[in-house]
């Protein structure tokens, strides 16, 4: 067995140097943005048996593994990556996720990363005032009575949304804690809400049929005109609405609910407001689209995702509450200003996540912003939705093709002729070729191709010939 010891600095330059030639050849499309070998020959490729046993990952031997590890991989920095919200991450980014593996510290509680600690509390505080809310003061200047928001990063979205909901739960129910189900207890959600809320509310032991959803137009946008005569027919019926859920912006298709008019409705009939914006809030950041949020200051919680539209390598999801007091009282009713009773110079974030132990996950977020500049970031994410608002166009001129909707993100659904196995067996075929790689997805009752526009590099002539390549699989299809 070998015990050598190659020095860090050898091996990290070894694999950032295999990692900046992978960046590079993914770009310029040098390889398949996704090519699926099957799991057994991976693990025998990969020599995962020999590793383990031999203990060797350094120097050459790493060298090789990480080469054949990339080799493996779907390429999300090749401009054919149009299938799933992930973002295509900032290698500034990636090294804040380095950094946080090297250090780990463990920084829900301060004294375990002062410095991670330090950056989630100022991340959450920008995140807090995108959204239009009062940042969580600073401990030295913190007044108890004072009224702000408040806000903890968790391992992503669809433990946020849980997060959001227990803090519902226990702000709207206080006794469930202690003494379990009423009964009575609904949610409502959007019919495009992602499957994570259905979950949530089943984690939370109000039963999976009592997540029901709300009225929607034709397109599947929350109809704030039919939810008052929901609501009445529910209470009529001794129900309790615990909280209604609205997307900014939904996963199918990205349509933004009309968050003005639903909150009107919650605040009218003393209802808490999520606004699960995921994926969507990254329009929070441009001042040209976050027109697309306005209301959204008006939620009780908001859930947001850094590692979708903002280039943060995953994961790092925001929980914000308007009421900073929700989120202390989330996982204990007793638990009031925990966060801030203990004589110390920064906060402990343990009292507000379902996590003990977590990443420093404010770093890969502030690295990222930190080195693309706000303006960049704002670019950025206005570019995605420019290109797929282009691309729709090129779509809608386009003969055998049909729009599902004009998209408001950098989320496209489209079909070609034929029925919806044709779309499927379109992507699968698209896949084998490895030029492309393209999502679907069940939108107003029908099969659609998806497109997520996540890479910067992505051309409207790569769309082009993505278009070409559909067409020209379409017409082998007999
Ligand atoms: C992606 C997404 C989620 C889930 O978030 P993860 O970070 O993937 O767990 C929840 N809701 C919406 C609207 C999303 O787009």
């Amino acid at each position: 067995m070998s015990s050598r010891q190659t020095p860090f600095a050898d091996d990290a330059a070894i694999v950032v140097q295999a990692l900046a030639d992978y960046i590079r050849e993914s770009a310029g499309q040098a390889a398949p943005v996704i090519h699926q070998e099957s799991l057994e020959r991976l693990i025998d490729q990969l020599d995962l048996r020999r590793h383990l046993a031999q203990g060797d990952l350094s120097g050459e031997s790493l060298k090789r593994f990480v080469t054949d590890y990339l080799a493996a991989t779907t390429r999300l920095h090749h401009p054919g990556f149009l299938a799933h919200q992930v973002a295509v991450p900032h290698p500034t980014g990636a090294l804040g996720s380095l950094i946080d593996g090297a250090t780990n510290n463990a920084m829900a509680i301060y004294e375990m990363g002062p410095a991670a600690a330090s950056i989630e509390y100022f991340m959450v505080n920008w995140m807090l005032e995108k959204i239009g809310w009062r940042g969580v003061p600073s401990n030295r200047q913190l007044d108890p009575q004072s009224l702000h928001a408040g806000g903890v990063l968790t391992h992503g979205g669809s433990l946020a949304n849980l997060t959001a909901l227990l803090a519902a739960r226990s702000a709207r129910v206080p006794t469930f804690w202690k003494s379990g189900n009423p009964g009575n207890l609904l949610v409502l959600v959007p019919e495009q809400s992602h499957y994570s809320m259905k979950r949530a509310v089943a984690i939370l032991g109000l039963g999976e049929d009592n997540c029901l959803t709300l009225p929607a137009d034709a397109d599947g946008r929350v109809l704030p005109s039919a939810m008052e005569r929901q609501i009445s027919e529910l209470q009529s019926r001794g129900k309790r609405i615990m909280a209604i859920v609205a997307n900014a912006c939904g996963t199918a298709a990205g349509l933004y609910d009309p968050l003005p008019e639903i909150a009107a409705i919650c605040r009218r009939h003393a209802i808490w407001l999520h606004v699960d914006a995921a994926h969507g809030g990254g329009a929070l950041v441009s001042d040209k689209l976050r027109h697309l949020l306005a209301g959204i200051d008006q939620a009780d919680s908001v859930v947001w995702d850094a590692h979708k539209m903002m280039c943060t390598p995953t994961v790092c999801a925001g929980v914000l509450v308007r009421d900073h007091r929700h989120l202390d009282h989330a996982f204990e009713q007793e638990a009031s200003y925990l966060l801030h009773a203990k004589d110390q110079p920064g906060f402990d974030f343990i009292s507000r996540t379902v996590e003990c132990t977590k990443a420093g996950l404010g770093l890969r977020l502030f690295m990222t912003i930190a080195a693309m500049g706000e303006q960049g970031l704002a670019g950025h994410v206005e570019g995605l939705v420019q290109r797929a608002r282009e691309a729709a166009e090129l779509i809608t001129g386009r003969p055998g093709f049909e729009l599902a909707i004009r998209p408001e993100t950098n989320i496209l659904c489209f079909r070609i002729d034929g029925d919806d196995h044709i779309q499927l067996e379109i992507r699968r075929r698209l896949l084998e070729r490895g030029d492309f790689y393209i999502s679907s997805t069940l939108y107003k009752g029908r099969r659609w191709l998806r497109l997520v526009f996540m890479n910067p590099a992505t051309s409207l002539n790569d769309i082009r010939t993505l278009l070409d390549e559909i067409t020209d699989i379409h017409s082998r299809i007999d």
